[in-house]
């Protein structure tokens, strides 16, 4: 699948049509520690990319590799710093209904689910869908 992106969890997102990433190999936007000319070529691919903004708000949850232009210490740093701005030391220390403004729901998936739970909210379209998709293979494999 040449196509793919590299990025988990914005694959179904509509701009990924104009993500510079796809086409790229994924392991480009996952160099090893210290690589730093490999971390400097994922980040080439991302200065140039017409989406970057909205992937990085979408991933700013990312704990490995670089998306949005942004490394995971990057992204670390940026949540600390939004938890800051709204009185908090860290996002762990927020309440949960206010957790969304700094960091997103990774919406389509489980933690997504999970996310929108715990903020007394009702799930989004798509992380409704990867709950029934999590449901029947969980079905499939019981029977
Ligand atoms: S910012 Fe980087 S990781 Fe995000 S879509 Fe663009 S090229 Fe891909
Ligand atoms: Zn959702």
């Amino acid at each position: 699948m040449t196509e793919m992106s590299p990025v988990r969890l914005f694959v179904r997102l509509p701009y990924r049509d104009h993500a510079a990433c796809v086409g790229e190999p994924p392991e480009v936007f996952f160099p090893e520690r210290g690589d730093w000319q490999a971390v400097e070529a994922a980040l080439s691919v991302c200065a140039r990319c017409p989406v970057r903004e909205e992937c990085l708000e979408d991933n700013l949850n990312e704990t490995d590799g670089i998306v949005g232009g942004t490394s995971a210490k990057e992204r670390r740093r940026l949540r600390k710093e939004r938890a800051k701005a709204h009185g908090y030391n860290r996002v762990q220390d927020m309440p949960y209904s206010l957790r969304g403004v700094v960091t997103p729901i990774p919406h389509g998936t489980a933690a997504g689910a999970k996310a929108h739970r715990r903020r007394g909210e009702e799930l989004c379209r798509r992380c409704r869908e990867a709950e029934n998709v999590r449901r029947l293979e969980r079905a499939e494999r019981a029977s």
